[in-house]
């Protein structure tokens, strides 16, 4: 294993410093050594990400955001994926598979959707998603293109939302298409009737179901044409979401990632990530935007 030394220059004037350096280098012992400056003020500091993600986003006219289940975990949404995530615990294809609900609408209420009503009645927008609404209010961000079935975006404020899975803040009967507030639905009887006596479903697109076209069409086309697009709370590994940070990249985006940790496009294609949960960073780079946008 190779020698580890690590020299703190913490209390070591500048000079000094440069001149213990020269030495160093000169002995070629620098392969074995860790240096590390530790100045109160270090001399070349390395600019904050923020503050870099906040030049780009005031100056932008045309941002995008592609947003995933992690923006949602703050406001006491466990995602469905990965680790910890409800797929561990039940198989989707037995209770989130379209074929499952129509078998036995009774069993997949009881099993999910019950569950999912009591969770998402409760969640409120937490500052990930309140900052996309301001974005929006400050002219800077147009369309939010989301993987979650939550609305949360649209309680935050955000006006132009792409669901690529539907909804579940509505259902929808299966008879007669009559939407319906999922918070407004009774749950006396399961699995609940619409008022022509159809059964409920939620609106939002089941394993076995196509993504909307719609949806799919707007998606790309605004990822095409963003300055920037803000990828949230997502690798992004699930198509057709997985495709958007390409599609922008390749027309001249700047990719500016926020997840609590690197993910695949963390190397591949974000040009600045900013390591965090979305509530905390949003916060800070709002702050830092309205600074620009209040000292032209
Ligand atoms: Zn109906």
């Amino acid at each position: 294993m190779m020698a580890y030394k690590s020299i703190n220059f913490r209390n070591l004037p500048f000079g000094f410093c440069h001149f213990l350096l020269t030495i160093l280098n000169s002995r070629r012992i620098e392969k074995c050594v860790t240096i590390t400056y530790f100045f109160n003020k270090a001399p070349h500091t390395m600019p904050d990400p923020i503050e870099r993600a906040a030049d780009i986003i005031a100056s932008a006219k045309r941002a995008v955001a592609l947003t995933g289940a992690g923006i949602s975990v703050a406001s006491g949404i466990p995602p469905f994926r990965g680790k910890g995530g409800l797929w561990e615990k039940i198989d989707p294809m037995k209770v989130a598979h379209i074929d499952a609900f129509l078998d036995d609408p009774e069993t997949v209420w009881n099993v999910l959707i019950k569950e999912m009503k009591t969770v998402l009645d409760k969640a409120r927008p937490n500052p990930g998603h309140t900052g996309l609404a301001d974005l929006e209010r400050l002219g800077i961000l147009g369309t939010v293109i989301t993987q979650n079935v939550d609305g949360l975006h649209q309680k935050a404020g955000n006006s132009d939302v792409i669901e690529f899975h539907g909804s579940f803040a509505w259902q929808r009967c299966l008879d007669c298409n009559r939407r319906i507030e999922t918070s407004r639905v009774d749950l006396a009887q399961i699995p609940p009737h619409c008022r022509c006596g159809g059964i409920l479903r939620p609106d939002c697109v089941f394993f076995g179901e196509m993504i909307p076209p719609e949806a799919l069409d707007r998606s790309q086309h605004m990822s095409a044409t963003c300055e920037v697009m803000m990828v949230i709370g997502t690798s992004a590994m699930v198509q057709p979401a997985a495709g958007m940070p390409f599609i922008a990249k390749d027309n001249g985006a700047f990719i500016i990632e926020i997840n609590p940790e690197p993910t695949p496009l963390t190397s591949r294609i974000s040009n600045l990530p900013l390591l965090g949960g979305a509530e905390s960073i949003m916060p800070r780079l709002l702050q830092a935007v309205r600074q620009r946008l209040a000292s032209p």
